[in-house]
């Protein structure tokens, strides 16, 4: 047996004591009573009693050895800015946040919810969160009004932090107006709003009494020093909103102390990463992979962390390996969308910039077509990994292990089940372990190892009946994904079981975006389904009916309302979920019982075969989807 097979056993089989020993790698400031507490399955406590701070293990513990290392390097190729920040002086900002955070009256357990673009001031406000016991949200920046309205209706902050824009591909994307709506439409908005005025919006309203100027209120807490405040292992350390098959996003909440824990042990195991050199991940703070992988891992593990805010290719397709260059990358992660994009551009790119630094590059978030993987790891020259993982558990399920064999990639595989977790794929007829080569659904048996989320914020019953559902009797984890095990026991993931899409590695429930499609007033009925695109991997398509067939009457009245049903996309979810197409019909496919055939619909639209149709109610309404789709 191989040495990872060896240690992904022990990891199961002798559960507490490797965990016991991996809890090593961080800081607690009292020790704690038992490593697991899995007295009320599926719930499991990892660490109880032990106390912690995130911010502490990512920043003060590294204090003495690591003061003058850099910690943070902010690349905006928006602003053509660089900014360095040591460990020294992320310490001093981040106290001065906190300050101005607990000025506004938030402590420990109090929500604070970030819209932020790319800025030094997201990670200094997540860490200041962290420092003062508070829990952050963070809502990516992309989502519309409402969207961060119902999250902020479901998380109840007590403060909202945001900055005046964001910007991408030099547009700026003002904030500021978006969070007034957001406020206006929630049931309990923030009392406080603290603004990070980049200077770009120099229209900015301000609500006298409401909204709070970063700046002036930094100033006043100069030199600021603010103790952390120590958390049992268990309690949150945030909130991250997830889709699902409803139209309610889930938040998924995220402990302390196995988080840390988890963090620690997979930039050491997973990513290979040293103290003192740089990982550079692409993602956003408003997605799971900033969470773990730009923020708190590599500053947990003494690594200097890149925050880029830009496009991959701009001000050229080379900017990102200028980057590795520079900053001598050891470790990258990235997206599989990204990396389709930067395919489609001149190859020579990738061959200007000295990659010597770079040990592995790791992709994540949607499926890594192969051929797209064959490429990338013949154009740099280095170990692409793909690896697997939800924001629910907050770092991979799968993956290859370089920290502890060297890695054998295969194409299009994402690896073997990471240490921790106890993965079986199981037929979805009657949950027995599908055989190698055949498609089953990915599950994990509880507990849930350290660092996966422990509820859904405010509903312990959500968690169960949404997790745990799929095969009740055994109360295992579902991932929702389709999977199936080659002999040599790698794992390639098939796609989601669910209503659940992928755009562009963001995932987005086709019931979210149906619900803001029928915002639109003409709208009577909708369905919403995936198709394959080449560059971001999956798009939403709407086929809707609408109630008053009299606008539909000419091209130019079809052509108004599709533009008017996307802006309301827009405007309800964001542009991410914006639909390719809305094609109009006068009927859905549905079962007789009034089931909607989605994957039917979805497979015509992908041009397969519509599968077995003979509980439709009315193929004519197949034909009529066939039509749309021809023209
Ligand atoms: P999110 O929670 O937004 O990161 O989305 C998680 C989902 O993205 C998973 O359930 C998968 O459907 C998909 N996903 C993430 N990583 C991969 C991967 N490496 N290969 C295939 N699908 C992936």
């Amino acid at each position: 047996m191989g040495a990872y097979a060896d240690f992904h056993r022990r990891s199961i089989e002798d559960r507490e004591a490797f965990w016991a020993e991996e809890a090593q790698r961080i800081h607690w400031h009292r020790p704690f009573d038992s490593v697991l507490d899995f007295r009320r399955p599926p719930f499991a406590k990892w660490f109880v009693g032990g106390e912690i701070n995130l911010c502490f293990n990512a920043i003060d513990r590294h204090l003495a050895a690591r003061g003058d290392q850099p910690a943070l390097v902010y690349i905006s190729s928006e602003t053509d800015t660089q900014r360095s920040y040591s460990y020294r002086e992320l310490h001093r900002e981040v106290n001065v946040m906190a300050a101005v955070i607990a000025a506004q009256g938030v402590g420990r357990g109090d929500r604070v919810l970030l819209y932020m673009p790319m800025i030094p001031e997201a990670v200094f406000a997540m860490l200041a969160c962290a420092r003062l016991g508070a829990i952050h949200s963070v809502v990516f920046g992309g989502f519309a009004a409402a969207s961060c309205a119902s999250r902020i209706d479901d998380a109840k902050p007590k403060l909202l932090v945001t900055a005046d824009a964001g910007l991408r591909g030099g547009r700026a994307i003002h904030y500021k107006p978006l969070v007034d709506e957001a406020l206006r439409l929630a049931q309990h908005p923030p009392q406080k709003v603290l603004i990070v005025d980049r200077g770009i919006d120099t229209t900015m309203q301000r609500i006298p009494g409401r909204d709070v100027d970063y700046a002036t209120e930094a100033e006043k807490h100069a030199g600021a020093q603010v103790p952390v405040v120590w958390l049992e292992a268990s309690e949150p350390s945030y909130i991250l909103y997830t889709s699902g098959t409803t139209g309610k996003p889930k938040g998924v909440q995220r402990d302390t102390g196995g988080y840390a824990v988890a963090l620690a042990s997979s930039m050491q195991h997973l990513y290979a990463g040293k103290p003192g050199e740089t990982m550079f991940t692409t993602s956003d703070v408003g997605w799971v992979v900033g969470h773990s992988y730009i923020v708190y891992g590599p500053l947990i593990h003494g690594m200097t962390t890149i925050l880029y805010e830009g496009l991959p290719i701009r001000p050229d397709a080379g900017i990102w390996w200028k980057i590795v260059q520079e900053h001598k990358v050891t470790v990258m992660f990235s997206s599989p969308t990204a990396a389709r994009v930067l395919k489609k551009q001149d190859p020579a790119w990738l061959k200007k910039y000295d990659l010597s630094s770079l040990r592995h590059l790791f992709l994540a978030g949607e499926p890594l077509d192969e051929p797209t993987h064959r490429w990338l790891h013949d154009a740099i020259g280095k170990p692409v990994i793909d690896h697997y993982w939800q924001t629910e558990t907050g770092w991979p399920i799968l993956s290859l292990a370089p920290g502890i064999e060297p890695a054998t990639v295969k194409y299009g595989s994402p690896g073997f089940p990471v240490y921790g977790y106890d993965l079986k794929l199981l037929r979805e007829a009657d949950a027995s372990e599908a055989a190698a080569g055949e498609k089953g659904v990915l599950t994990i048996a509880p507990p849930l190892p350290p660092g996966c989320m422990s509820t859904v914020w405010g509903d312990d019953g959500r968690f169960v009946s949404t997790y745990f559902r799929t095969f009740p009797k055994l109360q295992l984890y579902s991932t929702f994904d389709w999977g199936v095990r080659d002999a040599d026991g790698y794992t390639f993931i098939l796609g989601r079981t669910d209503d659940v899409i992928n755009v562009a590695g963001h995932r987005i429930g086709t019931r979210e975006i149906e619900e803001a499609v029928q915002a639109h007033p003409n709208i009577a009925e909708v369905a919403v389904v995936g198709v394959a695109d080449a560059v971001k991997g999956q798009m939403p398509l709407a086929f809707a009916v609408v109630k008053d067939a009299s606008t539909l009457q000419d091209t130019a009245g079809i052509e108004r309302t599709e533009r008017e049903v996307m802006a309301a996309v827009d405007r309800n979810l964001g542009a991410i979920a914006r639909p390719r197409r809305v094609l109009f019909v006068t009927l859905l496919p549905k079962t007789r019982s009034g089931k909607l055939l989605r994957r039917s619909l979805q497979a015509l639209a992908e041009g397969r075969d519509p599968g077995d149709l003979t509980t439709i109610e009315d193929p004519a309404a197949l034909e009529q989807i066939s039509n749309v789709l021809r023209t």
